[in-house]
């Protein structure tokens, strides 16, 4: 288990975004959550400080919390490929898929709890009694018992899930229950349709992310800088220029590395339609989709390009599916005919500095003329909010917390079944084609992004749950 430095942020940052009015109401809501805490920390345990979306959110908002003097940590834990094989199974069951289709049986367990059980004596070392842990997600589910037994009082906070379980979810939370029902004390959902009906719902609270506006991830860029990163990075051919950002801690740097990128031929110019997906390599993402419907549906439309983005492989430790899903994006980007396969580039981000690697997304959303986020299932789809709030369209799959995030044809446009390509493709070429609507639709998800996934709703919504724990 390592402890992840949280960088304090200034709320009051957040008045040139929302208001002085809002702002107010942001910090005293902080002065409520001190008072509720009264001396106690929040300690918040995941399984990885970098890649994907929980990572993402946890960096913004503690850093808020700790701007606010309120006492909160991050840890992560540590586990062996086996565990997190097996985590990811649950991950994927709890999706309603099968994952790699191995067993969830008494051999697991054995796995599962052992791995968690190496983690006690670091727990015993950070808590105390009172403190209030927030575990997030399967990973960290069977750390309840022991920090329950430690006096704390336990919230489980689950990004995952689906609107209707099927036998696969429920193999899932099958696993999942005698780790969690005997001792969680108030459970978190993304969307209020995802907990099994054994979770008591006067114990659940639902409660969206939120991103931040002043993080290399979405903090404004000139088009100037933002051609400058693409094409230092090697995915654009523009002018070279300045690519310096601000970092994290409000510190000034450039942009460096290199990504991996699979392509034929020069990269994309400037002026042509770039779509764009970012995410980590995932099935549920459904990378190959995207693809197949560029290459089968969108091909009559001149002067658009496809990027699929995502890290590199080796980078999220809690990720172990990510290699295999890249090599067949790429088998799948072989087999394309020559000429959709020039307009389609597969890019790895690098990883090692994730202010970096978190600007580059941040250039990538803000030039693309729509963002997709085809996924087959979705806990929530932070990568929707992130283009959103940079008033780029997105295209998205109407599942999960996509729903919750985007109004069809009013902030973006969805498509009902997830797997229907035509479907998908047939949105891509109507936005294409529609400067005007694309434009209006991305007016329209800015003003909600900053109306509903900024950090003040989301800490607001953490009051109610402290002041549910510690009533
Ligand atoms: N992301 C990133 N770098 C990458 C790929 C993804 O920073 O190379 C970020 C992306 O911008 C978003 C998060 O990872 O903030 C993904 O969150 P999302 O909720 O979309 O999906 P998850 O990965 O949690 O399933």
């Amino acid at each position: 288990m390592h402890e992840v430095s949280i960088v304090a942020r200034d709320p009051r940052r957040f008045e040139t975004v929302i208001g002085r009015e809002r702002t107010d109401v942001f910090v005293n809501t902080a002065a409520l959550a001190t008072e509720l805490l009264a001396g106690r920390s929040i300690v918040n345990i995941n399984s990885t400080a970098a890649g994907g979306g929980v990572a993402e959110m946890l960096h913004v908002l503690l850093g808020y919390v700790r701007g606010m003097a309120i006492d909160t940590r991050w840890v992560v834990i540590e586990g062996s490929p086996a565990f997190f094989e097996l985590t990811k199974r649950i991950h994927n069951h709890l999706y309603g898929g099968s994952g790699d289709g191995g067993p969830l049986g008494e051999a697991e367990h054995h796995v599962y709890a052992e791995t968690l059980q190496a983690e006690h004596d670091d727990l015993a070392a950070m808590l105390r009694p009172g403190d209030l842990v927030i575990l997030h997600d399967p990973q960290t589910a069977g750390l309840a018992e022991h920090a329950k037994h430690l006096g704390c009082q336990v919230a489980w906070r689950c990004h995952v899930g689906i609107d209707e379980q099927n036998a696969q979810s429920e193999q899932g939370w099958t696993f999942l229950r005698p780790y969690l029902e005997p001792f969680v004390d108030h459970y978190v959902f993304t969307d209020p349709g995802f907990p099994p009906p054994w979770i008591p719902p006067e114990r659940t609270t639902a409660i969206w992310p939120s991103i931040d506006p002043f993080s290399p991830k979405n903090q404004e860029l000139s088009d100037e800088t933002v051609e400058a990163i693409l094409t230092h990075v090697g995915i654009l051919a523009g002018r070279p220029g300045d690519t310096t950002f601000r970092r994290n801690d409000g510190s000034v740097a450039r942009v460096e590395r290199h990504c991996d990128v699979f392509r034929t031929g020069p990269p994309a110019t400037p002026e042509s339609l770039m779509v764009v997906q970012v995410s980590r390599w995932d099935v549920m993402k459904d990378m190959i989709g995207v693809m197949q419907a560029f290459a089968d549906h969108v091909d009559g439309v001149s002067d658009v390009e496809l990027v699929l983005a995502g890290p590199t492989v080796t980078a999220v430790a809690d990720d172990p599916e990510g290699g295999q899903v890249l090599q067949s994006c790429w088998e799948a980007w072989r087999a394309l005919p020559h000429a959709v396969r020039r307009r389609v580039q597969l890019v790895c981000l690098p990883m090692h500095d994730l202010d970096e690697n978190a600007v580059i997304v941040n250039a990538l959303q803000r030039h693309a003329a729509i963002v997709t986020q085809k996924s087959l299932a979705e806990g929530f789809g932070l990568t929707v909010a992130e283009a959103m709030l940079k008033r780029t369209p997105v295209v998205a799959s109407a599942v999960g917390g996509i729903v919750e995030q985007v109004i069809d044809r009013e902030t973006g446009l969805l498509v009902k079944d997830p797997t229907d390509l035509g479907e998908f493709g047939a949105a891509l070429v109507r936005l294409l084609g529609d400067d005007e609507l694309r434009s209006k639709l991305g007016a329209a998800a800015r003003d909600r992004a900053v109306e509903v996934h900024l950090g003040d709703t989301h800490l607001q919504s953490w009051v109610e749950v402290m002041t549910a724990l510690t009533s």
